[in-house]
């Protein structure tokens, strides 16, 4: 494990060794992980942000407080943690002309990721809301071909960005739409995407990564379950992850009991 801090928000994790021997990325461009850090039982998610047959790379969000977070700033570099099989949801239609990604910080690795691999012909449009755009103008974290909008975080643990998802100017003709962030936020953009914009659910991918305000951490509820048992129900990636925001809801009732 190397530890790389590519700006005071964001830090690189590069994990190898031969524990990834039988790794199989899915290629999904937003595929996550569930990451286990030592002398702990629950997990968090991680998009991967590159894998290169040897090398996967984390890049993790740095918060005031959380179980990940505090791994991450003591001297995580040697340890060794447990990932679960990768999962991706990130599905572009044939008929796609355009792709619109929208996302907080924690979505920056599969945003850029996305960016990198969708074809060269389709343009990319991407609103980052984030606490320093300098930072990561400066360090190039977003390819050069996606035209950016960078949006200022107004507070640790508060976003808008459901507020900038119904300022968007959209582009004529069938596109694909993507978006991560809080939890809540996510749940007002699906509304805004089936009731105003009228999106039918194949044109769009609205995943929570987080919850905000919580005293306690709830039990992780693992998407990757989720998204298995949906689709093996032919459930759409809507319901999917309406799904998963109700089973984390339950989990955080749970919890505040
Ligand atoms: C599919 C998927 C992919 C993800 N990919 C990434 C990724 O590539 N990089 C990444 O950094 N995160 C990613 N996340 C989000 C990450 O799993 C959560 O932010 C996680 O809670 C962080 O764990 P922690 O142990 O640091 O904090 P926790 O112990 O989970 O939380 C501690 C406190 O921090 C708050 N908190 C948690 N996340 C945030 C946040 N984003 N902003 C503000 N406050 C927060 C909580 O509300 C809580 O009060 C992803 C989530 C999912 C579901």
């Amino acid at each position: 494990m190397r530890r790389e801090q590519l700006t005071p928000h964001l830090v690189r994790l590069t994990l190898g060794g031969p524990g990834l021997a039988s790794f199989a990325s899915t290629g999904i461009p937003d595929e996550w992980v569930g990451v286990v850090v030592p002398d702990q039982f629950q997990s968090r998610y991680y998009t991967v942000r590159s894998w290169n047959g040897a090398e996967l790379l984390l890049d993790v969000v740095v918060h005031d407080v959380g179980l990940v977070t505090e791994w991450v700033a003591r001297d995580c570099v040697g340890q060794t943690v447990t990932i679960t099989d990768p999962r991706g949801s990130f599905a572009l239609p044939d008929e796609a002309a355009w792709v619109l990604l929208v996302g907080d910080l924690t979505a920056m690795p599969a945003m850029a990721r996305i960016a990198e691999t969708v074809p060269t012909d389709l343009p990319v449009r991407i609103w980052a809301e984030v606490p320093d755009a300098e930072e990561l103008r400066s360090c190039g974290y977003l390819p050069g071909r996606a035209d950016v909008t960078w949006l200022a975080s107004p507070a640790e643990g508060a976003s808008e960005l459901a507020t900038a998802v119904e300022a968007i100017d959209w582009p004529e003709g069938d596109g694909y739409f993507w978006m991560a962030g809080e939890s809540a936020q996510m749940r007002a953009v699906r509304k805004h995407l089936m009731r105003v914009r009228r999106l039918p659910s194949p044109a769009y991918d609205v995943m929570g990564y987080w919850r905000a305000g919580t005293k306690r951490q709830p039990r992780a509820v693992d998407p990757g379950l989720v998204w298995r048992a949906g689709k093996a129900a032919g459930h759409s990636d809507e319901q999917i992850w309406s799904t998963y925001d109700r089973a984390q809801e339950t989990a955080q009732q749970e919890a505040d009991q």
